[in-house]
């Protein structure tokens, strides 16, 4: 789960982590009361999305006055921000963020992430930080350091000196790091999180280190024991369907391709995709039902994949091992009479109640094609999203 930068940044305060003072709003009227309350006569307004590249897509402006104000927040606030990481729909602004202007005398990256190769977390940082850091990582990796973390011995002091002077840090800046860095190891481990990313870690006109900008990614898997950190979930900013599809346990990822895939056990969903892709098709999606898939979670499943205008076809493939053929039926045709689905589908059954499930599907009068066999069910629906016969 990703947070806002600036729920990011009040985990990073309650760690002392310095940052901006900043407030978030979701109107031009607070806006100008928090700027009122923060001081000055300049500000910087941040379109809080979950996705980064705001700077270069109008995202982040900076103003002066409370005219200048007003009209940012009212050009930012109600409209989808796209920026490179968004996807081409863009992600909608509900709230900026006002923050007292820092002058910037360098920007450099600092990240923390888990890095699954070698199973530790690992720290990047670099002197080359601020909105281009994805190219100087490409053209340039030699500018980024890195070192790994050992779980037992935790953050060692050495490791964080060490990169201070590679990121040429005088003495008041390498302390700083030293500091920011043990903090953030904490706060990484008590709060669960998969990613910090701190682009960019400016270096003040007074010579201080402070985070401007903030990225916090928490892990899934613990959320259950992060009850604070889950009442921050925006759900606006993510997949409408895949948060549809959270609701009611399906496991579901959106995809490009125009074959709908609805399947139960996901290294069948797995072998599905693959035996798809193997006759020419794309899939569009995902779908794992779940081994104990009950009629309701199947009519769901449908609904979901039938609301997508990319689907040109649905694969229905089910084995019947714990949940029974003929529930999985009632399932698909209580989600086709629901939705009124247009789109030719084809069911591959096989397993527990087998026959009982095909006969439910032949008496109800739809236009479903039923199959026993994989390969055969495959060739079908691929030539059907492509137009041939229905
Ligand atoms: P991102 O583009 O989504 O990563 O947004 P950032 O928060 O990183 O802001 C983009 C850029 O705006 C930064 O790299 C800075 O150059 C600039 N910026 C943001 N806040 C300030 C500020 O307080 N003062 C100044 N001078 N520049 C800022
Ligand atoms: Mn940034």
């Amino acid at each position: 789960m990703n947070l806002h930068e600036y729920q990011a940044k009040m985990l990073l305060s309650e760690y002392a982590i310095p940052v901006p003072p900043g407030k978030a709003v979701h109107s031009e009227k607070e806006a100008s009361r928090a700027a009122d309350e923060l001081g000055d006569e300049s500000w910087v307004v941040k379109a809080q999305v979950h996705a980064g590249g705001r700077g270069k897509a109008g995202g982040v402006k900076l103003v002066r006055g409370k005219r200048e104000l007003d009209a940012a927040v009212k050009q930012m606030l109600g409209v989808r921000l796209v920026t490179k990481q968004s996807g081409p729909k863009g992600k909608p602004v509900n709230c900026v963020l006002i923050q007292n202007v820092s002058a910037i005398a360098a920007e450099l990256y600092l990240g923390m992430l888990v890095d699954r190769k070698s199973r530790r977390v690992s720290v990047m940082a670099s002197r080359s930080g601020g909105m281009d850091i994805e190219e100087v990582a490409a053209a340039e990796p030699d500018k980024i350091f890195t070192f790994q973390v050992d779980p037992v011995l935790g953050l060692q002091q050495y490791q964080s000196r060490q990169l201070g002077f590679a990121l040429k840090l005088d003495d008041k800046q390498r302390k700083q790091l030293c500091s920011i860095l043990a903090a953030l190891y904490r706060l990484f481990l008590e709060k669960d999180l998969s990613l910090i990313e701190i682009n960019p870690l400016i270096i003040t006109a007074t010579g201080d280190l402070e985070c401007l900008d903030a990225k916090i990614a928490v892990e899934d898997n613990a959320l259950y024991r992060q009850e604070g950190l889950e009442n921050w979930r925006d759900p606006t900013q993510e997949d409408e369907k895949e948060n549809r599809a959270k609701m009611h346990d399906l496991n579901y990822v959106a995809l490009d391709g125009n074959i709908a895939c609805m399947v139960n056990g996901a290294g069948l969903a797995m072998a599905t995709m693959d035996i798809i892709k193997l006759h020419g098709g794309e899939p569009a999606n995902f779908l794992d039902v779940g081994g104990g898939a009950t009629k309701e979670r199947v009519a769901e499943a449908f609904k979901l994949i039938s609301s997508d205008n990319n689907v040109k076809a649905i694969l229905v493939n089910i084995f019947g091992g714990i949940v029974r053929c003929d529930l999985i039926a009632e399932g698909i045709i209580a989600g086709i009479r629901e939705v009124g689905v247009t789109v030719p589908v084809v069911v591959r059954l096989q397993g527990t109640k087998v026959s009982e499930g095909k006969q439910l599907l032949d008496a109800s009068g739809m236009k479903i094609l039923s199959t026993d066999d994989l390969t055969d069910a495959a060739t079908k629906v691929v030539a059907m999203a492509q137009g041939g016969n229905h």
